[in-house]
């Protein structure tokens, strides 16, 4: 472009607007990721951290909890990866995990390893304040979506139930008797290990009221990750797990009342000590299943 055209655009924000817009409509995953906050590690894979859990926020209601359980699928077959967010969150019948519990209840015991590496895992997700990020104190004051496993979510239900008489409850996600949480965490064996952190001994977060109102009013929708845009359908799913499991796409197209049908049968399973079953409490199958029984 000449000098002139340049200047006889100036002022001229159509094309730049438009750029802008289509990075709006294409950039909505990126941006929704960065409101997760990751821990840094270094070389040896050493790394540590303070963060503060957060109550629930305000955006979830009044029985909103401060955390939401999510499971979710992440493998690779001869046909692709399959990471999809398992319907079993929401306590639906999941085309993998019935995929899983047939290999499993095949007898086969090699079915058992593929079970393994294709189980469903859970995962907890909560607003965090981050009080020091030595890595990148650029997130110190920030409010973050942290997204950790059952080792950090037992630390946290151990301070909310103490073992011993002597320690006295914490709930971590209190802002003014809560405590901050001491990430540690090390490479043991490969894996990072969570082990040596720990809470520290309760305290305000922040003296000033107000300053913790706008952390609160700041938080983001912990329902919204479950809502059910973030998750495909039974039927989507299924597609996706022949295609990359390489199934005989012809299998016999399941109904909803073969659905219900085999959602009655769930519980027998369970009874078995199986790995893909391990974290659903049966209190919110039962709650599932008469839910069922009442739509019938
Ligand atoms: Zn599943």
């Amino acid at each position: 472009m000449s000098f002139a055209n340049l200047k006889r655009q100036s002022g001229n924000l159509d094309k730049l607007s438009k750029a802008i817009e289509a990075l709006n409509t294409n950039s909505e995953g990126s941006e929704k990721s960065d409101n997760f906050w990751r821990p840094e590690v270094d070389k040896a894979g050493n790394g540590m951290a303070t963060i503060r859990f957060l109550p629930a926020s305000e955006k979830d209601g009044d029985d909103g909890l401060p955390w939401v359980k999510i499971f979710s699928h992440g493998f690779q077959g001869s046909g692709g990866w399959l990471i999809d967010n398992c319907l079993t969150t929401k306590n639906q019948q999941c085309p993998v995990c019935e995929h899983n519990s047939t290999l499993w209840n095949s007898g086969i015991e090699a079915n058992k390893d593929v079970v393994r590496k294709q189980k469903r895992k859970l995962n907890y997700i909560a607003n965090v304040y981050i009080v020091s990020d030595p890595k990148h104190p650029e997130n110190e004051g920030q409010i973050k979506l942290f997204k950790f496993g059952k080792k950090i979510f037992d630390k946290i239900s151990e301070a909310m139930n103490p073992q011993f008489e002597d320690e006295k409850a914490v709930n971590p996600f209190d802002l003014w008797k809560g405590a901050n949480f001491k990430l540690k965490i090390r490479k043991v064996e490969g894996y990072q290990n969570y082990d040596k952190s720990e809470f520290d001994s309760p305290s305000a977060l922040l003296e000033d009221d107000d300053e913790l109102e706008k952390i609160w009013k700041n938080e983001f929708s912990l329902q919204e990750l479950i809502s059910d845009k973030e998750f495909k359908s039974y039927d989507v799913l299924k597609q996706r797990l022949d295609k990359v499991l390489g199934l005989n796409g012809e299998a016999p197209r399941t109904t909803v009342e073969q659905v219900k049908a085999k959602a009655f049968d769930a519980p027998k399973a369970k009874a078995e000590d199986s790995p893909f079953k391990d974290d659903t409490s049966d209190e919110d199958d039962l709650s599932y299943f008469s839910k069922l029984a009442e739509e019938d």
